[in-house]
Order: structure tokens, then C-alpha cells, then sequence
């Protein structure tokens, strides 16, 4: 039996976890959830959106699902989820894009898997006014330390996965400090994997490239706000956001969550996809060692989205979430 704090999040949040921990059972995973909140709900109930119990809890069983969280806009409580990448020192991002059977996208043959440093860059929130309303300001940090945590990461991933290529993404022509220094951590940690191709492209050209021919790329690795926005590219590759799992990790914790955000414009509605959710959970099932059971889901999952009469809409389907659930665990 595996230990799991399992929060299920915001809007769309708890429509799809119970899908997901529904699944979960029918296939066989013995786990027991510890259920805990954090967000707007939580804001909204006990007036912090990262109550001290659930902090507890990530810590002492340093593994968890999470839903997605709503952050406010501009003003308000700080992100969560940034907070949460912090506390538990996830520092790598990992939002593999795969193209699926049966899903209809621009491209065919997507395959690549996207390192996103998550504790620095310009995420850390050090903003201020220089003066009120009318000049702001933010700080970006880059370290060796945590760069080369992520780029090792990503290299050690390349390599056990069998895979055969790392791009590293930068602007490190405009910023020649931040961007230099995450560029030199790479060239040397490359030194350590010379089975490995590398390479670098500037941010701009990447976008572009993955637009164009995104199919000769395998992993990438990159910092917080480049990888943020490329990760979203890459889900629309593949026929959008509820389509990609997520998972945060670090040197001895594990978060897994989907891309997607809270959706408050289909929340309640029965109308959310638990794809994206459902492979962050296969993710966490391959980390804990139940990978047969991973590979039975997926399975499942495949099938299912052959029938568009069951899958939601937002994938061209005629279904809900709930005729999608009751799909997979039949073809389990
Ligand atoms: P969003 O991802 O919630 O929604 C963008 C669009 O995609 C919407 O039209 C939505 O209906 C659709 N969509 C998203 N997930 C879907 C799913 N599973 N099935 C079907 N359609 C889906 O992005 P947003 O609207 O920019 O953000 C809403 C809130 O979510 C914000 O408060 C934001 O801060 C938060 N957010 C949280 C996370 C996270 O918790 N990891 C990530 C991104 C955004």
C-alpha cells in the first residue's frame, strides 16, 4: 500500500481526481490517499491558500497528486504552485509530449520530453516598484547549483530512456549572465555524457522550430519561464492541454500534476478531460515502481479515445467526464 497526499485542486480540480483515483482502483493500484487542500478553496475555507497541514503532510510523505490550483490574477496570494516547487525543492519540471493515437493534431510524430528548471529563473517573485504604478521591476536568478541539477537530470534521463538527444534552450545573446551562465553549466555537463548529442538553440528559434519540425527533438532542457511557455507549445502539439501529464520532482520528493489549469469556464459541467491528469498519475505509478499497472491504464486510455462517442469535447467527443472514466475502466 503506497502513501500518497492527494489534493485535489481548484475548478475542474475534483471532477477529475475522482476519475483518476476511480481508474486507479479498477486497475489494481493499492493506494491510500490522504486527501488535503490547498488553493482557492482553501484560501476560501481556513484563509491561506497553503495551509500548514497540507504542507505537513507533502513533507513527511514526500509524494503527491495534485489538481490543478487557481491563482489570482495580477493581485492576491502568490502561486501555489510555485510556492509548493519550492518548499519541497522540485526542481525539475518533466512534461513528456507524445502523440497519441486516435487525437487529431497537426503532427504525427511527436516524441519529446521537456526539463523545465523550477525553483529560479525568473519565477522566484522578487518584483517591486521602483515607483508605484508606474515602474516595476523583476529579478531573475541563476545558479550553478540548480542548473546543474536540472541539466544532470535531464542527461540521466536521455540516457536511461534510451534516448539519444539534448537540446538546451536560451537567450543567453540578450541575457549574457543568466542565460550564459545556464548555457556554460551545459556545455560542461555534457562532458559527462558523451553518448549523448547536444546542442543549443536560442529561445526564439526553438519556438519556431517546434513549430516547423518538431519532431527532431528528444529532450530538451531549459529555465522556468522559457520552459513554462514551451511545455504549453508542446501540449498544443499534440492536441492540447488535456492531453499532457506533469511531474515535478526533486532528490527525495515527487509531485505529479496535470499542465492544464483550473478551466473555471467548464467547471462543474461534467465537460473536463482526465487524460492530462490520468498520465501525470501513470507517471507516478512508473515512479513508484507499479509499472505494470502504468502500462495497463495506458492501455485502457489509448482505446478509449477511439471512441469519440465517450471522450470529452475539448478532444472532438460527444462524451463527458464521466463516460470517458466509465470507457477507460471497462477497457482496463
Ligand atoms: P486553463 O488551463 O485552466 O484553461 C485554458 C483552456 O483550456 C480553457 O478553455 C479550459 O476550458 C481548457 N482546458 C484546460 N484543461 C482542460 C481539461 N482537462 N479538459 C478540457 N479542457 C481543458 O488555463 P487558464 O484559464 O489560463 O487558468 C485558469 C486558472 O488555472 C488560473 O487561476 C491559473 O493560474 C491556474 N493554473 C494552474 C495550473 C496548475 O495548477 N498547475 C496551471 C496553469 C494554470
Amino acid at each position: 500500500m503506497h502513501d500518497i497526499v492527494l489534493i485535489p485542486g481548484d475548478g475542474i480540480g475534483p471532477e477529475i481526481t475522482d476519475s483518476v483515483t476511480t481508474i486507479l482502483k479498477e486497475a489494481g493500484a493499492e493506494i491510500n490517499w490522504l486527501e488535503h487542500i490547498a488553493g482557492l478553496e482553501a484560501y476560501d475555507e481556513v484563509g491561506n491558500p497553503l495551509p500548514d497541514d497540507t504542507l505537513e503532510a507533502l513533507k513527511e510523505y514526500k509524494l503527491a497528486l495534485k489538481g490543478p490550483l487557481t491563482t489570482p490574477v495580477g493581485s492576491g496570494f502568490r502561486s501555489v504552485n510555485v510556492a509548493l516547487r519550492k518548499e519541497l525543492q522540485l526542481y525539475s519540471n518533466i512534461r513528456p509530449a507524445k502523440t497519441l493515437p486516435h487525437i487529431e493534431s497537426r503532427f504525427d510524430k511527436v516524441d519529446l520530453v521537456m526539463f523545465r528548471e523550477n525553483t529560479e529563473g525568473l519565477y522566484i517573485g522578487k518584483e517591486q516598484w521602483v515607483e508605484e504604478n508606474s515602474h516595476a521591476e523583476s529579478i531573475a536568478v541563476v545558479t550553478r547549483r540548480a542548473s546543474e541539477k536540472i541539466i544532470r537530470a535531464a542527461f540521466q534521463y536521455a540516457r536511461n530512456n534510451n534516448r539519444h538527444k539534448l537540446t538546451l534552450v536560451h537567450k543567453a545573446n540578450i541575457l549574457k549572465y543568466t542565460c550564459g551562465l545556464f548555457l556554460e553549466v551545459g556545455h560542461d555537463v555534457a562532458k559527462e555524457f558523451p553518448d549523448i548529442h547536444f546542442e543549443d538553440l536560442i529561445v526564439d528559434n526553438m519556438a519556431m522550430q517546434m513549430v516547423m519540425r518538431p519532431e527532431q527533438f528528444d529532450v530538451i532542457v531549459t529555465t522556468n519561464l522559457f520552459g513554462d511557455i514551451l511545455s504549453d507549445l508542446a501540449s498544443g502539439l499534440i492536441g492540447g492541454l488535456g492531453l499532457t501529464g506533469a511531474a515535478n520532482i526533486g532528490d527525495d520528493a515527487a509531485m505529479f500534476e496535470a499542465v492544464h489549469g483550473s478551466a473555471p469556464d467548464i467547471a462543474g459541467q461534467n465537460k473536463a478531460n482526465p487524460t492530462a491528469f490520468l498520465l501525470s498519475a501513470l507517471m507516478m505509478l512508473e515512479h513508484i515502481g507499479e509499472n505494470r499497472i502504468a502500462k495497463n491504464i495506458r492501455n485502457a486510455i489509448y482505446k478509449t479515445l477511439a471512441d469519440k462517442s465517450v471522450c470529452t469535447p475539448d478532444i472532438g467527443g460527444s462524451g463527458s467526464t464521466e463516460t470517458y472514466t466509465r470507457a477507460v475502466c471497462d477497457n482496463l
